[in-house]
């Protein structure tokens, strides 16, 4: 399991709080994509989602992601996370690019912005499996 990653884990861990905070986001930003850089670590082969880094023009109609993808990687970013508006959680071909580049676990969350809703995706765009913790 994600065996091309510099850095090796077996399990990804996200705070409860974190999910919550952005099912609000996502919300909130409806019907506009928000999109937000996730601040984690690795500890005991755990790769534990503990917050957001956002970053200034994050929200857009579209290519939310592409304006981070402007960015420089920031040091303790692991990932990413992104809302659709609508109903598919699908990585978009912008999203693919975004994903293979910047960190190890990306999220997208779909309408009703809720636990279900939420896919996350290693660097390949392949579902991984995550726990609420
Ligand atoms: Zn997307």
């Amino acid at each position: 399991m994600f065996g091309l990653s510099k850095k090796k884990f077996d399990e990804i861990h996200i705070d409860r709080e974190l999910v919550e905070e952005i099912k609000d986001i996502a919300r909130e930003s409806y019907p506009l994509e928000f999109s937000a850089m996730l601040q984690g670590k690795i500890k005991d082969s755990i790769l534990k989602i503990e917050g957001l880094i956002f970053l200034p023009g994050a929200a857009s109609e579209s290519g939310a992601v592409m304006e981070i993808f402007m960015m420089p990687m920031l040091s303790d970013a692991v990932g990413s996370v992104h809302s659709h508006p609508g109903y598919s959680a699908e990585p978009s071909g912008a999203d693919l690019q975004f994903f293979a580049k910047r960190g190890y676990f990306h999220i997208i969350i779909s309408q009703p912005y809720n636990d279900d809703s939420i896919c996350g995706y290693d660097s390949f765009g392949e579902l991984v499996n995550y726990t609420i913790v």
